[in-house]
């Protein structure tokens, strides 16, 4: 067993991009903090990076505090996740997080790269204690108890057919670096919702029965696991236990959250650094 230290990164990064629904050029800069927590700052309001503050699970995850809001916040918390951050201040000016290239990986690179520093306490856990199961309509959550942190997604994928992935601890480079995806036939509806204006072929991956733009079969189960742990740990602290999805969205993970915060099925710890083991 190892619980992770605080951690915040060394110097403050800045990005700037279009977001991936609005269309509209935003800037980010992250910074540093000594305090627990992760929080967005707008216009001097803050938002703190927590489930109570979740207004929309659909097509992305987006919140808001006192009339601001910041969108699409999944795959900057899936970096602060798989990088163990969670301790950061996070200045938006515009109303998005930059899609990038629709994975996570420019915000993993700009925060690996400016380093990372160890903060003085142990990070705040949700044990999983006892089985449980989210079922809406047709998809589901499974909440297990396990002794790590194990994230999985399964699911069958329009001309893809099943697959799965499964997250142990260890980020790799084609999580980190898979990228938003569409089926083709959905883009006229997206339209008519008024979504996915900023999408290009460069930042979300089109997927027809074709396929012709698919680099590898697994970019979209990856990508969907990617998602699903940006927006678990909306929570406020990591999962010890194991979530797996099958066919889950944001909505899902949203009730899943609910699970993990009401208590019963997680409880919350803060193991204290004397008993550490590594
Ligand atoms: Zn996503």
């Amino acid at each position: 067993m190892k619980f992770l230290r605080g951690r915040t990164l060394k110097d403050s990064v800045t990005l700037s991009g279009v977001g991936i629904h609005t269309g509209e050029v935003s800037r980010i800069t992250i910074h540093p903090s000594a305090k627990r927590g992760i929080y967005f700052y707008k216009n001097g309001v803050k938002i703190p990076a927590l489930h109570q503050y979740v207004v929309n699970t659909v097509a992305s995850t987006d919140l808001c505090n006192d009339g601001k809001c910041v969108r699409t916040v999944e795959h900057l918390m899936a970096a602060f996740y798989l990088l163990g951050i969670d301790s950061a201040v996070v200045e938006v000016e515009g109303l998005e997080i930059p899609i990038a290239d629709g994975s996570a990986k420019v915000f993993f690179d700009l925060i690996r790269d400016v380093g990372i520093e160890e903060l003085d306490y142990l990070q705040r856990y949700f044990k999983i204690v006892r089985p449980e199961e989210v079922r809406p309509n047709g998809i589901f959550a499974r909440l297990k108890v396990y002794n790590g942190e194990r994230f999985v997604y399964e699911d069958v994928f329009n001309h893809l057919g099943r697959r799965k992935a499964v997250y142990e601890g260890e980020a790799w480079e084609a999580l980190v670096g898979a990228r938003t995806f569409c089926y083709i036939e959905d883009v006229p509806l997206l339209w008519l919702l008024n979504l996915g204006r900023g999408g290009n072929p460069i930042n979300t991956l089109p997927l027809d029965e074709n396929l012709c733009y698919l680099v590898y079969g697994d970019e979209p189960v990856n990508h969907k696991l990617l998602d699903l742990i940006g927006d678990i740990a909306l929570v406020g602290g990591r999962i010890w236990g194991e979530i797996y999805s099958s066919g889950g969205n944001h909505t899902l993970n949203h009730m899943v959250r609910e699970v993990i915060l009401k208590g019963g099925v997680a409880k919350e710890f803060y193991p204290p650094l004397e008993v550490r083991v590594s």
